[in-house]
């Protein structure tokens, strides 16, 4: 069916402290400096600055200690914000090390542009840093019904982003509650209890939302074939219907995305700042009113990746 979960953290316990859980939004104000493009690296470019401008990480980041533990890669992140947080655009040479030590990994070589989703999975994966992974941990509850004897069994998954497939042009609270519900599994495996391979039924919960509730706009099928349906993008949102909570998410990060390929095109980000949004395309920052931004938003044929912190 239409739902993925993009998990590779199929194990573990979500959990968070009181400090991270009581920021808003607003607690951090954005850093305008963008980071040079050192050729097909605006997906890296984009989810960076959206990473920095999380306010769970800018926070840890702020307090983190040197430690020998950490990993190359975290060094090497960590180098990049540094700059940035004093004002200073990132050096050329930091940002080349920063895409070696990512190349290192199978799915990341030097000259594709890749799909800067599966730059979030790759990175957080070995970069190994639990503060920068923890905001993004939610857990999905699967009940499994069989519609002979009605039994039931559960499954959970935790999940660091949603991934959600446009079939039409809607709003984003439409595509969430279609996300969640009930779908009929065409599953041939006899029920465990009555031995009858009659229909399944399974249930979505979000039994653990995520501090940070990250969607991914699966814009592509497999055929790469783009679909332009304008999206409304909701900047408050409120789980209800699939989550026990209700909690309220507000929107403070979009990945845009323009072009025939996922892997190809470019990626661009607005980030949400006190009175305004800023622009990233790479090196260039530029300020763009609310008013503006809130226009966009309602009908968004470009928007890819959506960051939401919990309130
Ligand atoms: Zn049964």
């Amino acid at each position: 069916m239409y739902r993925t979960t993009n998990s590779s953290y199929g194990s573990g316990v979500v959990t968070r402290n009181k400090e991270q859980m009581s920021q808003k939004t607003q607690d951090v104000d954005p850093m305008r400096i963008g980071i040079e493009n050192i050729g097909n690296t605006c997906y890296i470019n984009s989810m960076l600055q959206c990473l920095f401008n999380t306010p769970a990480i800018s926070t840890a980041m702020k307090q983190y200690k040197d430690n020998k533990n950490s990993t190359e890669l975290f060094k090497q992140f960590y180098k990049i914000w540094f700059s940035i947080q004093a004002g200073i655009e990132p050096e050329h040479n930091d940002i080349i090390q920063f895409k070696k030590l990512m190349n290192q990994h199978r799915e990341f070589d030097n000259f594709n542009q890749q799909d800067c989703i599966e730059f979030f999975h790759v990175f957080l994966d070995i970069v190994n840093t639990g503060f920068l992974t923890q905001p993004f941990f939610g857990q999905l509850t699967y009940q499994i019904n069989c519609q002979n004897c009605n039994n039931s069994s559960k499954q959970t998954e935790q999940f660091i982003n949603l991934s959600i497939y446009i079939e039409q042009a809607c709003r984003l609270s439409q595509l969430l509650s279609d996300y969640f519900k009930p779908e009929q599994l065409n599953s041939q495996e006899k029920c465990k209890k009555c031995q009858k391979t009659s229909p399944l039924i399974r249930k979505t919960n979000l039994s653990a939302p995520p501090m940070v509730l990250v969607i991914q706009l699966k814009r592509y099928d497999s055929r790469q074939t783009r679909s332009n349906n304008a999206i409304e993008i909701e900047q408050s949102l409120i789980l209800k219907g699939f989550c026990d909570q209700s909690p309220l998410y507000k929107l403070y990060a979009v990945i845009n995305h323009q072009g025939y390929s996922i892997y190809s095109g470019h990626y661009t980000c607005l980030i949400k700042a006190a009175t305004c949004w800023y622009y990233f395309n790479d090196q260039r920052v530029s300020e763009y009113s609310n008013k503006v931004v809130d226009d966009e938003l309602q009908k968004s044929q470009n928007s890819y990746v959506l960051f939401y912190q919990r309130q």
